[in-house]
């Protein structure tokens, strides 16, 4: 009957609410330990001037390689990382990992690579981000101006006086800025000119809907003159096929990112792709 039917389902929910708060929890503990262990890897993503289709930098993707579990891509264990604050940490190692880094490749003669790397919102709130970033910059000895940092629309709506002098301060010492996965959010163009933004990552479902969806079509259009208005760079990204780059010419996109030019990989089969340095 109903009542039983009932009673069974909620003990089935409650089993499965209980089996994901013990694997969040043996997740967040493996977590913790993954930093000391030394068991998070930074692969690297090309991005692509479409004008002269050459790499100009690349995108930090982070990986975790955990004994147990396998090789985790970062939305298994980015959320629970968010959850638990261990982000903080965790995303500091990846400012540190990233200009290392860019650190070597301005050494072998890449100079003008940009490497991109992603803030959590947790980040600004909770974590002192200049004095991290400093740290990271003095530490490795990278140029300013190689380091992008990508932040989500939701940063921006927090539009506090916090989040503000945060990205003016890194502004001033010569980073630059890129909003991800942009029109998956509800930002502003006011909010795209208070912070100073330098470039839009159009994100990936507008762009792998180009050759079907005029719609897409019409917002991905509309996002470039806009942005372009603005002088402020556009990126698209998760371009898969050749046709989808062709359109994004077509349209005036000036910087791509997507499985077409090149998958993530390890930093020594990204410098593979790059051309001799003529130093
Ligand atoms: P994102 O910053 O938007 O990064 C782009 C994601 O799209 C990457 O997934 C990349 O592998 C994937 N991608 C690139 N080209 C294509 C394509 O042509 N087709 C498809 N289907 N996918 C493509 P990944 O590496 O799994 O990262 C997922 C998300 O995890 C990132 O999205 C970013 O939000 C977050 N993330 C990655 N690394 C970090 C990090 O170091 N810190 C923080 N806070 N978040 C990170
Ligand atoms: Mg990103
Ligand atoms: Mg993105
Ligand atoms: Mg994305």
């Amino acid at each position: 009957n109903a009542k039983a039917a009932g009673r069974n389902t909620f003990r089935f929910y409650s089993q499965q609410m209980n089996e994901d708060a013990v694997q969040r929890l043996d997740i967040q503990n493996r977590l913790r330990r993954a930093l000391e262990r030394q068991e998070f890897i930074l692969h690297y993503q090309p991005l692509i001037d479409l004008g002269s289709t050459r790499i100009v930098g690349a995108e930090a993707l982070i990986r975790w390689n955990c004994p147990d579990l396998g090789m985790q891509p970062p939305g298994l264990f980015i959320p629970v990382a968010e959850d638990s604050g261990l982000i903080v940490n965790i995303g500091e190692w990846v400012l540190q990992e990233a200009c290392r880094q860019a650190r070597i490749w301005k050494d072998a003669g890449h100079g003008k690579l940009v490497i991109a790397v992603n803030l959590s919102p947790l980040q600004f709130t909770r974590g002192n981000l200049v004095e991290t970033v400093t740290r990271a910059l003095t530490d490795s000895g990278a140029d300013p101006a190689c380091i992008e940092l990508e932040i989500t629309e939701s940063i921006l709506m927090k539009d506090t006086e916090q989040v503000l002098a945060t990205v003016r301060q890194l502004h001033a010492m010569g980073l630059r800025l890129a909003i991800d996965d942009f029109g998956t959010g509800y930002s502003s163009l006011a909010y795209l000119r208070r912070f100073a933004v330098d470039k839009l990552k159009i994100d990936q479902s507008f762009i792998r809907d180009l050759p079907t969806d005029p719609d897409a079509g019409a917002i991905v259009r509309g996002v470039i003159q806009m942005a372009k208005s603005l002088k402020i760079a556009v990126l698209a990204e998760g371009v898969e096929t050749a046709d989808i780059a062709h359109d994004l010419v077509l349209l005036g996109c000036d910087y791509a990112q997507g499985y077409y030019f090149g998958r993530p990989m390890p930093a020594e089969a990204f410098a593979e792709l790059l051309p001799p340095p003529r130093n």
